[in-house]
């Protein structure tokens, strides 16, 4: 038998899982410390009033049925490049022949005063929960969003109807990821709904309700803090070589190490000297490529060519109706509610790539 360990079911570990579960003689091992598959783009909509997000987690117990898998509920902490064996925090040691690592990445949060203390970061679902917590949703409350790429306009947008919200983004235009006539109309739309927008200016200091920039300040109830992500600091004392900003040093394959691979988040993938946007879509690309990879070479068949993703689109939320974005790899520009309903029917068609490679027929159309 074959051990393949899988650490983080993300969009990248499932993918990989996806690919690796019917070949002869594997046997799986995913490491999560969650109760289910994350469906993390999904999470701004989780904030709006009526939002749940239990509506947007899969559990593992439901998903991960075949024989060829087994789940460690539970944290990676380690791992013993000799032994091939991971160490994680409930004691448990699962030894492996292959590794995908695929945990996704973190909030980077500079050091900015106060920063740590007062504002909630925004990348699972558990802070998702800790900010629908703190949100009031029968009485207005001021929230200042910092970060003014795709998951802030979303969050801004989403929480708009029920609350004063400030988007606050340090480059002087929203949604560097998109073109400037698309940001502009992202612009327009959110000040529609009522969203006070600061663009050119960081944050200095946060103190109790009162966020400082370089000209102005604001008074908030809840900050939330959607400023970018990083690699998380356990994977970087992992012993495996890093690239000037942290990541796991891969080739074109997603190849680490010996028998060792990186997928989603945490593999910075760089195509014509530009890095590729962390989202979810080329994670599960990259996972099933990794995934896939490793299935041919067990089988004794030739690796394959290198990881080049062919992004279909860019979509983001600006409010429950509307969005703006770009589809067919970037060739046709969409606003409005075309937008919006595409972002949907995307969500919609990942759950049925589940569905499908999973054989759970009940995920599609189901609220979960
Ligand atoms: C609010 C928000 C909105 C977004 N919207 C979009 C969007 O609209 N479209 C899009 O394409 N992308 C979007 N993204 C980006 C996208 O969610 C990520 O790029 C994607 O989830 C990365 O996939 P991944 O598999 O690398 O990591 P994840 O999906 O984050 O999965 C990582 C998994 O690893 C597990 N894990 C973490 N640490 C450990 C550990 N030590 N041991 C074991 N397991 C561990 C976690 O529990 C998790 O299940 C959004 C991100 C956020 C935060």
């Amino acid at each position: 038998m074959t051990e393949i360990a899988v650490i983080g079911g993300g969009y990248a570990g499932l993918g990989a899982i996806g690919a690796l579960q019917d070949v002869p003689h594997v046997h799986i091992t995913l490491i999560d410390p969650g109760t289910g598959h994350q469906l993390i783009p999904e999470l701004p909509e989780a904030l709006s009033r009526h939002g749940s997000v239990s509506n947007h987690i899969v559990p593992y117990d439901q998903l991960l049925e075949s024989a060829s898998v087994s789940l460690v509920n539970s944290r990676a902490m380690s791992i013993d490049w000799t032994l091939r064996t991971i160490s994680s925090a409930n004691g448990s040691v699962t030894a492996f022949d292959w590794l995908v690592l695929a945990a996704g990445s973190e909030p980077s949060l500079p050091p900015i005063p106060g920063l740590r203390e007062f504002a909630h970061p925004l990348r699972d679902a558990a802070d998702t929960l800790r900010i629908k917590e703190s949100l009031r949703y029968l009485k207005e409350q001021r929230i200042v969003v910092v970060g003014g790429g795709l998951t802030g306009v979303e969050v801004a947008g989403m929480l708009a109807p029920d609350h004063d919200v400030v988007l606050i983004e340090a480059a002087h235009r929203l949604l560097p990821a998109l073109g400037k006539g698309l940001a502009e109309y992202a612009l327009r739309r959110l000040q529609r709904s009522g969203v006070i927008t600061t663009v050119g200016q960081k944050v200095q200091a946060v103190e109790n309700q009162l966020v400082i920039l370089e000209r102005d300040h604001y008074g908030f109830d809840v900050l939330i803090w959607a400023g970018g992500i990083t690699v998380p600091t356990w994977v970087k004392n992992l012993g495996l070589p890093l690239d000037n900003r942290g990541y796991p040093l891969a080739d074109h394959y997603g190849k680490v190490g010996d028998q060792v691979y990186v997928a989603g988040d945490l593999w910075r993938v760089v195509v014509d000297d530009h890095d590729v946007a962390a989202t979810a879509q080329v994670a599960a690309l990259a996972g099933t490529y990794v995934g896939e990879l490793i299935a041919r070479k067990i089988q004794g068949e030739p690796g394959g060519s290198p990881f080049l993703p062919r992004i279909r689109g860019m979509l983001i939320s600006l409010d429950p109706g509307q969005g703006v974005g770009w589809v067919l790899h970037g060739g046709i520009p969409v606003r409005g509610m075309s937008a919006r309903t595409l972002k949907s029917l995307s969500f919609q068609q990942y759950r049925q790539k589940l569905a499908r490679r999973f054989n759970k027929p009940w995920l599609v159309g189901s609220n979960l």
